[in-house]
């Protein structure tokens, strides 16, 4: 067994109120300059949705690896064997600017110089690359909720009856969540594994995955290689950028800029001890449906005097055991088994873990769907897509959905009786 410390985080989803002041607070931060302008290192997608970059989940669609090409049709930016390397390899399965977005700028002249008109002028948005304006904007990583709130207004102002059986089926009962998304800084991360130049590292101190720019040759097998495309190409530099986890602010013991403003406070951050020895083991196994379990299998209890002394051993700092202990992760994801990893059928085992939304909750309790005990005689009532969730964050298993859910629930009426007065019943806390 060989310990290791690293930092993660939870988000709790049920928070998160899709504002994206912590996508912006980041990108002010790190990526406010020129070659960045699409890049999110944190972004905040509707879901269900295609997300960012567009169909990002579709792991048919973005294979890594080397394909051989014949038309040179490349220019790397390199010279020497790493240009005739370039002409003659590629990787073609990489996101394009289209599957970001077009950044675009707003023109706010228009607020004043617009002829008069009956309405209030707008600030017409522009293409930051082209300078064409932006009309017709047609998709984007929240776009399903627009169209959500689209057909809302067309059936209040119209009473438009047909299309929400025609095209959204029962918009009463349709689903929608907020997925904020930046790199999971995994225990085995692909982009490390993908990179042929050797500069993408993970810190032995906190696990937090950096690239090395000096040593990037902007290959870009990283981002094909990334099952979450959280890697993106600076255009301007030729080299590759990721979150790096705010680690100059971690050094200095502060909270990521996305943590520290997060509007939702849904962000918490904390440290697991893991054994590295089965790290492996757990990102082969075969059988799906048991990749949950197995991985959470690795993940240690800081509290344990054994696993504390083997630690030390290991060369974990003091300070750093007393933060496992203390730790908000470790206790939702692995003691309390309410947070979840994101897909961990891509088996690189990703540190940031959510909770599932409970919204719909309340309204299942007052439309007398949620026992008076908290029991809920069925999950299906909670109007809350078990099977979505499931296929999200446990590899389809629905049991460790459905029980942290109910947990989550226990909580709530727990924390509610001590608020409001509601009576909870001992048998589902
Ligand atoms: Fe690497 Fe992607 Fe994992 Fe981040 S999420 S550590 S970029 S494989
Ligand atoms: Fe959600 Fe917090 Fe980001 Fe707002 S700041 S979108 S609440 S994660």
């Amino acid at each position: 067994m060989k310990i290791r410390a690293q930092i993660g985080k939870v988000l709790n989803l049920d928070k998160c109120i899709g504002c994206h002041t912590c996508s912006v607070t980041c990108k002010n931060v790190w990526t406010s300059r020129e070659g960045a302008e699409y890049m999110w290192f944190n972004n905040v997608e509707t879901k269900p949705g295609v997300g960012y970059p567009k169909e990002w989940e579709n792991q048919d669609r973005w294979k890594g690896g080397w394909v051989r090409r014949d038309d040179g049709d490349i220019t790397p930016r390199q010279g020497g064997k790493w240009r005739l390397l370039a002409k003659i390899f590629a990787n073609p399965h990489l996101p394009e600017i289209d599957d970001y977005y077009e950044p675009f700028n707003f023109d706010y002249q228009r607020l004043q110089n617009a002829p008069a008109s009956k309405a209030q002028p707008t600030a017409k948005p522009y293409s930051a690359i082209t300078g064409a304006p932006m009309d017709k904007i047609e998709w984007g990583p929240n776009w399903e909720e627009i169209l959500g709130g689209e057909f809302a207004k067309r059936k209040r102002d119209y009473n438009f009856a047909n299309i929400q059986t025609e095209i959204y089926g029962q918009f009463e009962h349709t689903f929608m969540m907020y997925l904020p998304r930046l790199c999971e800084h995994c225990l085995n991360p692909s982009c490390v594994a993908s990179c042929p130049s050797g500069a993408i590292y993970k810190r032995a101190e906190d696990g937090i995955v950096l690239i090395d720019q000096d040593r990037c040759r902007g290959w870009r097998m990283c981002i094909s290689g990334c099952p979450y495309k959280k890697i993106y190409y600076n255009w301007q530099s030729g080299k590759s950028e990721k979150c790096i986890f705010c680690y100059p602010r971690i050094e200095a013991g502060e909270p990521t800029v996305c943590s520290e403003t997060c509007v939702g406070r849904i962000r918490y951050l904390g440290v697991m001890l893991y054994d590295a020895d089965r790290i492996k083991e757990a990102a082969s196994v075969a059988n799906e449906a048991d990749l949950y379990e197995a991985q959470m299998d690795i993940f240690l209890d800081p509290h344990d005097p054994e696993v504390q002394a083997q630690a030390r051993a290991d060369g974990v700092p003091d300070n750093w055991l007393e933060a496992a202990k203390r730790s908000p992760v470790w206790k939702m994801a692995k003691e309390w088994r309410v947070a979840f990893p994101l897909h961990p059928e891509y088996r690189t085992l990703p540190m940031v873990w959510y909770v599932p939304p409970l919204s719909p909750v309340q309204a299942a309790a007052d439309a007398g769907n949620i026992a008076a005990d908290g029991e809920i005689p069925d999950v299906a009532s909670l109007k809350i897509p078990v099977k979505y969730l499931a296929n999200l964050l446990t590899a389809g298993e629905e049991e460790p959905i459905i029980n942290g859910l109910r947990r989550l629930l226990a909580m709530r009426r727990y924390r509610r009786s001590l608020t409001v007065g509601d009576t909870p019943n001992e048998a589902v806390l």
